[in-house]
């Protein structure tokens, strides 16, 4: 595969936790010999980076300038997505329930979604081909991409995954309130519980998988693949 020769392209995926984007941009990334960006991570490295240092997220100010000041490198390799903050690899601590449980309250920073969505258009420009999944990638981020697709899931199906994603590190109750609490919080940063207009929806409560990678790749036009 020679990438010189493969044309720009950028895949937006937005749904709420569990709905099972990950696992599908990254697939489809690898599929496509794209590059793989999880932006959820980004808002997660912002908000260990905050914590650590006891900035609050009622300390909107100093959120901000940590947002435009973040010490992140990202590795956008779909089958080894790393971030490094300050030189450190926090990738697996990013996805902990603890952070999990406090990183909407950060993400609702405006200035800080300002200066966050600023790196990761950076990131789209530099990588050119590129699957892209959050919360507001196809509303904000990239509404221009050549694919938007909203993943949804009913809630049972999602909270399941997430259970099992977890491997035995939270009971289901706890999930439960974890994953609807976070829903609920998200909500009112970014719109992705409808698909905007020109955007996707993909149902994946009853699909595997493999059904829903192909479905995206599907979306993605002849000439662009
Ligand atoms: O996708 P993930 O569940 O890892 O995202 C973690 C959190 O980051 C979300 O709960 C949300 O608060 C925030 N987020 C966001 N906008 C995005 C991606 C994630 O607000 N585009």
């Amino acid at each position: 595969m020679n990438d010189v020769l493969r044309p720009d392209l950028v895949i937006a995926v937005d749904g709420p936790s569990g709905s099972g984007k990950s696992s599908t941009s990254r697939a489809v990334a690898e599929r496509l010999g794209a590059a793989y960006l999880d932006t959820g991570s980004i808002y997660r490295a912002l908000a260990t980076w905050c914590a650590s240092r006891s900035i609050g997220p009622d300390d909107t100010e100093r959120v901000a300038h940590a947002a435009r000041e973040l010490p992140i490198e990202i590795d956008t390799d779909p089958a080894g997505f790393r971030v490094c903050l300050d030189g450190r690899d926090v990738t697996a601590e990013l996805h902990t329930p603890e952070v999990s449980g406090i990183v909407s309250g950060y993400a609702a920073i405006r200035p800080a979604r300002d200066a966050l969505t600023e790196m990761m258009r950076a990131i789209i420009a530099d990588r050119g081909r590129i699957v892209v999944e959050g919360r507001d990638i196809t509303t904000v981020v990239a509404p221009d991409a050549d694919v938007r697709v909203l993943l949804q899931a009913d809630p049972q199906r999602r909270i399941a995954r997430r259970v099992r994603q977890l491997n035995g590190a939270a009971d289901e109750d706890t999930v439960t309130s974890q994953v609807i609490g976070r829903d609920a919080a998200d909500a009112a940063s970014s719109e992705f519980e409808t698909p905007a207009e020109g955007v996707t929806l993909i149902d994946s409560s009853k699909l595997d998988l493999a059904a829903v990678i192909e479905l995206v790749v599907n979306l993605v036009p002849r000439s662009l693949r």
